[in-house]
């Protein structure tokens, strides 16, 4: 992806694990990656459609001045969210805060930090049978635009569908969104029970009723299976009421391990159940 780097910024801050390092300050040094595409800023020859590197740079600077850090991996962490959030072109920034007074009675050139950080891509299912179903996932949808580090994309309609998994119960309402994220899947999760629990999701039976059911589908195009998660859903391309919302938001969606789109995991499972 095309890149614009701002190199060696120098900041005088006060941060440090030692006391006599937030109260004297030291140099640092930050550099910075932003991925973006570039394309049409070269084309058209206009600012608008790139990002300014001079307020990139003040933004770094400030941060570093009026925060005071421990570690330079917080100094990091915090400038990559900042840059992310408030620049909305980046979609990528690897940040690097150097370090070259470190007062470590040893003569080093430096020590640094670099992370990576991103904007994700994840498709989340949502599901409901009990009380006022539609309140329930419009409930999960304002929840999730609250969030500072997620935005809502897109979210499908809203379809009925039969129970799942052989438990005698209600009709559920189910719907599949998109969502744009900084949050870990492992964060993302946690939001997700949350979620659930304000609407007082009650987990009991196995595949029983719920007021609501949140689960995340796919990111990006991550495969990981954990104890606390599976990712791809595990059992997405068995459930129809998961693929007809997803292919009506994300028809074109490849799973990464059947290496199949929405559209023909949906067909295939319509076949199944015709022949
Ligand atoms: P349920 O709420 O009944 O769908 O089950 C939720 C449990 O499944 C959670 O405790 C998660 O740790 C686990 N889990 C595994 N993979 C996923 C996923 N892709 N999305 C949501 N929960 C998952």
């Amino acid at each position: 992806m095309d890149c614009i780097t701002i190199k060696n910024l120098e900041v005088f801050g006060n941060h440090g694990v030692f006391e006599e390092e937030k109260k004297l300050g030291q140099k640092f040094l930050v550099t910075a990656k932003l991925y973006l595409d570039l394309k049409f800023a070269g084309i058209d020859d206009d600012l608008s459609e790139s990002v300014h590197y001079g307020k990139v740079s003040h933004l770094i600077y400030d941060h570093m001045k009026q925060n005071t850090y421990h570690l330079i991996e917080a100094a990091a962490e915090r400038l990559a969210r900042d840059i992310l959030l408030t620049f909305a072109r980046v979609k990528r920034v690897d940040i690097e805060v150097k370090k070259p007074w470190a007062p470590i009675g040893l003569p080093l050139e430096s020590v640094s930090v670099s992370i990576s950080r991103s904007w994700h891509t994840v498709y989340i299912a949502m599901g409901s049978n009990v009380g006022d179903r539609e309140a329930h996932i419009d409930a999960a949808m304002e929840a999730l635009e609250k969030k500072e580090d997620l935005n809502v994309v897109q979210v499908s309609e809203y379809v009925e569908s039969k129970p799942y998994g052989g438990v005698d119960q209600d009709t559920f309402i189910n719907a599949a969104a998109k969502l744009r994220t900084l949050l870990t899947p492992e964060e993302l999760l946690m939001i997700l029970q949350e979620i659930e629990d304000e609407e007082d999701r009650v987990r009991t039976t196995h595949w029983g009723p719920r007021t609501l059911d949140l689960d995340i589908l796919m990111y990006d195009d991550l495969v990981l299976d954990t104890e606390q998660l599976t990712i791809p859903h595990a059992d997405m391309q068995n459930r129809d009421f998961v693929l007809a919302p997803l292919s009506e938001i994300a028809p074109c969606l490849r799973h990464p391990i059947l290496n199949k789109t929405i559209n023909n995991l949906l067909s295939e499972l319509t076949e199944k159940y015709i022949i």
